[in-house]
């Protein structure tokens, strides 16, 4: 009998949604109550028991709990109810289920690969018992802003899969969230006694090296067209590691590519309200790591893809980090600033780099919660009758403003994005609605392009297509309200479209596996995965 088993398999359960004939045909008969419900009213009773309980993480845990139950009514929660669910299983719920991951884990999902483990990963591999088509891989070193998590880190690779099949409709049976335990220099997780990972300092150095190399040349040897993500490895890794492997297989670095393709997309609608080019704009960023010289290196590509220039497109964009502004007279700076390290004088802080440069645009990427003061903001609004402001960093305790604090400070003015979802805001009589620079409108739909064509490598011409779908999909009314991105809840659609988009680039550059077809659309869709049960009759 095989009922018990298909009720235990989080891929097949239906639970007490199987119907009369299958419960007679698939040994289910007694196993379930009598009562034959319909996903709708599965739907309905989990949302009912969620919403009662206090506070988010209580409701990350209980989402969690039904992903490991029922994969298709996990999925059918949180794609009807996006707005509602998104902020709970990824940012900024996760970076707290993070942090708190060993004292509230039930249950294994995905897989763990230690330092310990080198010499046998493909063996290890082996152990996962579907064809990955997607890994998302983390080492915690830089879990959204919140630091080292070590292995507890691997919420983030299992939040960012949900958001493929979420987003983009991408098997859920297909994505393999991946954590390499290096160990931890986060001495509270040490003390921890429910942390989850090794019990040591980080492997840095050819060991760490060697482990990710070995990583992927086994991930590659067992699931052969695998996409690999590279996500919230920390600044020192994630640029060499990118590079390194960008030209020799299939992946991409989130941080680095996906952020940049959202914040351009949003810029791009920004540029629609105030009837500008980018060419016409100043950038100015607050951090000089992954997502800074990401969407920087994007804009500038942009830029140069419209005619500009490299060195006049470079010019418009600048960033400070933690030592001041970026300038030529810098010693040491690391390589992906040195493009934007312009003949300057030295600014010590933000505010002096701010007032000294006159930017149009202000985007904050560097975790650092307050950073763009009133006087910032202020600032900004004096220089600018649209100034563009962007909040990007993860969670919410870390981002630069809030978006009120935004709009108050400039009359309603400020063209805002954020990292982290915020309410809408009234201000000078008209309700602005701010959206999120989420990756989450950009990754599922390149993902789903790169696995509909079987994509041998992700070039950032593939990001650059999907910014400028993105941003085809904000309307005039979302403008008028302030918004530079669209509704979440359109992101299903925009996926497919994006998907389409890099699909066009993957068959144009030769970089498929698979022939083209007619028409890409039905190729896209043909590899969207549908929440609704099938039935097995
Ligand atoms: P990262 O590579 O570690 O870069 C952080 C940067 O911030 C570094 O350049 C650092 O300067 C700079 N910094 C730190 N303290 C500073 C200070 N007091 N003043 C000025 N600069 C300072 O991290 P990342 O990947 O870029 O991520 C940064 C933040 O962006 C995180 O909160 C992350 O969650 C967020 N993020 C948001 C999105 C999104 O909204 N879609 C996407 C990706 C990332 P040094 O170079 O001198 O160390
Ligand atoms: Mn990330």
């Amino acid at each position: 009998p095989h009922g018990i088993a298909l009720l235990q398999n989080p891929l097949l359960n239906k639970g007490t949604a199987f119907t009369e004939v299958e419960r007679d045909s698939l040994d289910l008969r007694g196993l379930l109550p009598p009562h034959v419900q319909t996903q709708d009213e599965q739907v309905a009773r989990f949302l009912e028991n969620m919403r009662r309980l206090p506070d988010p993480l209580e409701k990350f845990i209980a989402l969690s709990s039904l992903h490991d139950r029922n994969v298709a009514l996990y999925f059918r929660v949180v794609c009807d109810n996006l707005d509602e669910i998104m902020p709970l299983i990824y940012t900024p719920t996760v970076g707290l289920a993070c942090q708190r991951f060993g004292h509230i884990f039930q249950r294994h999902r995905g897989m763990f690969i230690s330092i310990n483990d080198r010499g046998r990963i493909a063996d290890i591999l082996k152990n996962w018992p579907y064809k990955a088509g997607i890994i998302v891989v983390t080492d915690g070193e830089r879990i959204l802003g919140l630091g080292d998590q070590g292995a507890n880190g691997m919420g983030i690779p299992v939040g960012k899969l949900s958001l493929y099949t979420a987003c983009a409709g991408i098997d859920p049976a297909i994505c393999l969230p991946i954590t390499l335990d290096m160990g931890t220099n986060n001495e509270d997780l040490l003390a921890d006694p429910y942390y989850v990972g090794l019990r040591r300092h980080r492997v840095t150095g050819a060991a760490y090296d060697e482990l990710v190399d070995e990583f992927i040349t086994a991930a590659r040897e067992v699931f052969p067209s695998v996409i690999i993500q590279f996500e919230d490895f920390a600044n020192h890794n994630a640029f060499r590691l990118l590079e390194k492997y960008q030209d020799k297989i299939c992946t991409f670095n989130d941080d680095i590519q996906g952020t940049a393709a959202v914040a351009l997309a949003g810029v791009l609608s920004a540029l629609r309200v105030k009837d500008t080019a980018l060419m016409d704009e100043k950038f100015l960023f607050l951090g000089a790591g992954e997502a800074a010289t990401g969407i920087a290196d994007l804009l500038v590509a942009a830029m140069v893809a419209q005619g500009t220039d490299l060195q006049s497109a470079r010019q418009r964009c600048w960033l400070v980090d933690s030592k001041g502004l970026v300038v030529q007279s810098r010693s040491g700076l690391a390589a992906q600033k040195l493009p934007y390290a312009h003949d300057f004088a030295e600014q010590a802080d933000f505010l002096s780099a701010l007032k000294a440069l006159q930017p149009t645009a202000i985007i904050g990427v560097a975790a650092v919660s307050g950073a763009f003061s009133t006087e910032v903001l202020e600032t900004m609004a004096e220089i600018n009758a649209a100034p563009i402001i962007f909040a990007l960093s993860n969670p919410t305790s870390k981002a630069e403003c809030t978006a009120e604090e935004a709009y108050y400070a400039t009359k309603g003015r400020a063209l805002f994005a954020c990292g982290s979802p915020f309410a809408p805001v009234q201000c000078c009589g008209k309700t602005r609605v701010p959206r999120q620079g989420n990756n989450a409108y950009i990754f599922p739909g390149l993902g789903l392009g790169a696995i509909a064509t079987g994509a041998m490598r992700i070039t950032d011409e593939m990001f650059l297509a999907a910014a400028q779908t993105l941003a085809a999909y904000v309307t005039p009314a979302d403008l008028e309200q302030g918004s530079l991105l669209p509704p979440l809840t359109s992101v299903r659609e925009v996926s497919v479209h994006i998907a389409v988009a890099v699909a066009e680039v993957i068959f144009e550059r030769g970089l498929a596996t698979k022939s083209r077809p007619e028409n890409l659309l039905e190729l896209v869709r043909a590899h969207v995965f549908d929440p609704r049960y099938p039935s097995y009759v």
